[in-house]
């Protein structure tokens, strides 16, 4: 199966992408994980992208797209995929189109996962990163924990640059701005299943796999 998840930051996509992947055994594909690693092995992609992450703005289409082609012609993709973050504008969506139809792809479903922005903010402002793994936590669940429940590392929960507050609205003003259009385009084809995610990850995961089943 062939999945885009699609939302705004904090909607629980990072989250979400992990479960479906490994319920149906496909790789999870997450551009910001992407980055995130290259920053912390300081390429030149990572020196690029750095600055403009923690500012909250998008890194150039060009680069974008160049990551998604490499990475989807992975053999491990062969089977399917969940792109996670990606497409984040209308010429990612428009060059995604071009490079899956070369790749004989035509069976791609959009999941578009909703929360208001109120929900947004405060989801984000209380989960915590763990700075070795990258794996997202609520702050509730690692109260009082000095190793990461995922990696074992020791304290090295932090929230990330681009979660601080005033990042964040940017980040909603860019979803707004240059994202959203993207479900747009995704809703005149037709393929756009929307997912309530308000409520507990396991209800939203559930959710998720009922609406997948119908489809199939
Ligand atoms: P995420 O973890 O998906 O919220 O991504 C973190 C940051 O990485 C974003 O705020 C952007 O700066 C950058 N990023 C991730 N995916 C993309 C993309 N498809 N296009 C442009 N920038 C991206």
């Amino acid at each position: 199966m062939r999945l885009i998840l699609f939302g705004a930051p904090g909607v629980g996509k990072g989250t979400q992408a992990k479960l479906i992947a490994s319920n149906l055994n496909i790789p999870h594909i997450s551009t910001g994980d992407i980055l995130r690693q290259a920053v912390k092995d300081k390429t030149d992609l990572g020196k690029k992208a750095q600055e403009i992450m923690n500012r909250g703005d998008l890194v150039p289409d060009d680069i974008m797209i160049g990551i998604i082609q490499q990475r989807l012609h992975k053999p491990d993709c062969s089977k399917g995929f969940i792109l996670d973050g990606f497409p984040r504008t209308v010429k990612q969506a428009t060059a995604l189109d071009k490079l899956l139809s070369e790749m004989n792809i035509k069976d791609v479903n959009v999941i578009n996962i909703t929360a208001d922005d109120n929900e947004l903010v405060k989801r984000i402002g209380n989960r915590r990163a763990c700075k070795n793994c990258g794996q997202i936590f609520v702050l509730k669940d690692i109260e009082g924990k000095s190793h990461c429940p995922n990696c074992n590392a020791e304290k090295s929960f932090y929230l990330r640059d681009d979660d601080k507050e005033e990042v964040v609205r940017n980040r909603l003003n860019v979803f707004r701005k240059n994202t959203e259009p993207v479900l747009d385009y995704y809703n005149k084809q037709n393929s756009v299943i929307s997912i309530d995610g308000l409520g507990s990850i396991n209800e939203v995961n559930k959710r998720v796999s009922e609406k997948l089943k119908l489809k199939n």
